[in-house]
């Protein structure tokens, strides 16, 4: 089987080579990938139009920390670089590629103990390899009613990937960060932290008590590239006594903002439990059609064939899916509350709806997304919006004309999180085709570029965009970030170009 040619940046075939025979030595041969067959999977980023192929020049799949340590000594002494993931499917964000060309993809698939689930307290501790449906198991299999909360592609992915990259569900405990209590991560040099009060020797509430002693750092380990995290504290969801979720249904295309002003309120004072989503008809509708289905010219799917397609199997123009969750009389007081609230404002509301990933519900249904063009090429744009009627219509118009400017179909699955709203938008084409691609990166790069200059940050990007987003988060932002790279990891070993940081 032919080995690989691609090298990491700044480092000879032969150091290389010695470098891959000392990671042999560390994990065992059979976990150092260095065959073009079986580096494939990890270098589909299927993001669009590359400037340079993200090609990763190796993998190594180490067991326990102690192996890690072991290869970052490696990776010092050569100056090579390291890409870590967990689970590795960051699809429409550049999957399991690294940001720069050559790194040598960490993968802790085999670190994947359940350390630890408190079943009173509803906490867990877990290693990056534990995938969401592994401890949805596990808590089956003790009858313990706690719940997960996981991103769509759920049964694939898991909680250390996720969280640290700040991802989102569907249950009062949608916000990943928000919701994970204390981490442990080896450094560059070796060095184990553990965050929070894992300093403490024999900590008893490293997964309660979020804050520690001093200064708060988990954030900094999140969407960077200062250190690898191979444990992470969980908070897990008591399952409710009762649950109802809901479709509400705005039939109009103009009804966005009204129904943003509804449900802003109602997220606020925590009537409504989760954040649910806000989605238009052309995303609804990949779950039906294909958009050859509708249209075989060029450009985006004209609005009338959307909104026919639509009309024709009861989909709205905009659509609410939300849920409500506690003890049943308060289920029942609040479904009166929040149907009076969106029925005054024009929308028909559908109760007891089934939607699995609002009630801890493994399955991959959202994947459809991927059918609507061939070859299954996607990128998220992901702008924050202020959770304002005005500001999400904004955002839609502003979306909705760059993608038509690039012949692509404007979708949205915005997740209301509170006093913001995450606005995800994916851009889906088929990377096999050279002139899509380059269009939907040109569409990317504009949707950047056009809403920071409206004054819209984003949430989280790909790894080719990386670069162009720190760029316009601030230059002292830029600056602190760098300045933490430098002190954290000298040689600059760790995820160069991860979330924009430079060295
Ligand atoms: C149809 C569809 C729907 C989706 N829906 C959602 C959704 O609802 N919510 C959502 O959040 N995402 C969603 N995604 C995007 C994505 O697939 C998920 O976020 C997924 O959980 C990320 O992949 P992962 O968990 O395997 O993380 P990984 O790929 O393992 O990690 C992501 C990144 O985090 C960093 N990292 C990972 N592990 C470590 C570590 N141990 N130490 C240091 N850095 C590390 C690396 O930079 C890595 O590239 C969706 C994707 C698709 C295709």
């Amino acid at each position: 089987v032919a080995t690989t040619q691609i090298l990491p940046k700044g480092v000879s075939a032969r150091e290389f080579a010695r470098a891959l025979v000392e990671f042999g030595r560390i994990v065992g041969e059979d976990f150092v990938i260095r065959s073009e067959e079986q580096l494939l999977p990890y270098r589909k980023a299927m993001l669009p139009e590359q400037p340079e192929p993200l090609l990763c020049s190796a993998v190594v799949i180490p067991a326990n920390v102690e192996e890690i340590q072991g290869i970052l000594k490696v990776c010092n002494r050569h100056r090579i670089s390291i890409w870590p993931i967990s689970t590795g499917r960051n699809f429409g964000y550049g999957s399991a590629a690294p940001a720069t060309p050559g790194q040598v993809v960490l993968e802790l698939r085999r670190l994947n103990r359940i350390l630890e689930v408190d079943a009173e307290l509803g906490t867990a501790l877990v290693e990056p390899g534990v995938t969401y449906q592994q401890l949805q198991d596990h808590l089956k299999e003790r009858n313990i009613p706690l719940w997960l909360d996981f991103p769509a592609p759920g049964p694939l992915v898991g909680p250390v990937g996720n969280t640290l990259e700040r991802g989102g569900g569907q249950t009062p405990y949608g916000d990943h960060f928000g919701h994970c209590c204390g981490m442990e991560v080896v450094l560059a040099d070796g060095a184990i932290l553990r965050t929070g009060l894992g300093g403490v020797e024999n900590s008893n509430s490293w997964q309660c008590y979020r804050y520690g002693y001093g200064p708060y750092l988990d954030g900094i380990f999140t969407q960077s590239n200062f250190g690898i995290v191979t444990k992470l504290g969980l908070w897990l969801m008591p399952a409710p006594p009762a649950h109802r979720t809901f479709l509400v249904q705005y039939p109009e295309d103009a009804d966005l903002a009204k129904a943003v002003d509804v449900i802003r309120p109602l997220r606020l004072d925590r009537t409504i439990g989760n954040f649910g989503v806000l989605f238009n008809a052309a995303l609804a509708l990949t779950s039906f059609v294909r958009k050859a289905d509708l249209h075989n010219g060029p450009g985006a799917v004209p609005d009338e064939r959307i909104f026919a397609a639509a009309r024709e199997r009861g989909i709205t123009p905009w659509m609410y899916s939300f849920s409500l969750y506690g003890r049943p009389e308060i289920v029942e007081v609040n479904s009166r509350v929040v149907t009076a609230a969106f029925e005054q404002s024009g929308a028909v509301v559908i109760p007891d709806i089934h939607d699995p990933m609002q009630v801890n519900e493994l399955s991959l249904e959202t994947f459809r997304l991927l059918n609507w063009t061939e070859g299954g090429g996607l990128a998220w744009f992901a702008p924050v919006c202020p959770n304002r009627g005005a500001d999400m219509r904004n955002q839609h118009l502003l979306a909705k004309s760059i993608m038509s400017d690039h012949g692509l179909d404007f979708m949205t699955g915005a997740t209301c999180i509170g006093r913001e709203i995450e606005n995800v938008m994916p851009l889906v084409f088929n990377p096999a085709s050279a002139e899509e691609s380059q269009r939907a990166d040109a569409c990317m790069r504009r949707l950047i570029r056009e809403f920071t200059a409206a004054g819209y940050g984003i949430y989280r990007t790909g790894t080719n965009y990386m670069d162009l987003v720190a760029s316009l988060h601030g230059a002292t932002n830029l600056e602190v970030n760098r300045r933490l790279k430098r002190a954290l990891d000298p040689n600059g070993i760790l995820a160069p170009g991860k979330s924009g940081i430079q060295i």
